[in-house]
């Protein structure tokens, strides 16, 4: 198991990098372009511009995101 944390100053991003793909369905649906593709997987690298919308929880085709507000 490779579960990443990322913790802002309002939530906390996990995700498991065994299940992503690195498709960039996070990185497009994210209103405030929380995420980027590095090397195959995401990063939350904006994570404290986040809005709590659970879009990229719900759009992930891997369900690869856990999120500390959805
Ligand atoms: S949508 Fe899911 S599988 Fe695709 S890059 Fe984001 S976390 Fe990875
Ligand atoms: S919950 Fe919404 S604003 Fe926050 S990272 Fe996911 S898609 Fe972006």
């Amino acid at each position: 198991m490779d579960i990443r944390t990322w913790e802002g100053d309002k939530v906390k991003i996990m995700v498991d990098y065994d299940k992503c793909n690195g498709n960039g369905a996070c990185v497009e649906i994210c209103p405030t372009s929380v995420y980027e593709i590095q090397e195959g997987k995401t990063v939350p690298v904006a994570i404290d511009e986040c809005i709590e919308c659970c879009a990229c929880v719900e759009n992930c085709p891997m369900e690869a995101i856990v999120h500390s507000s959805c």
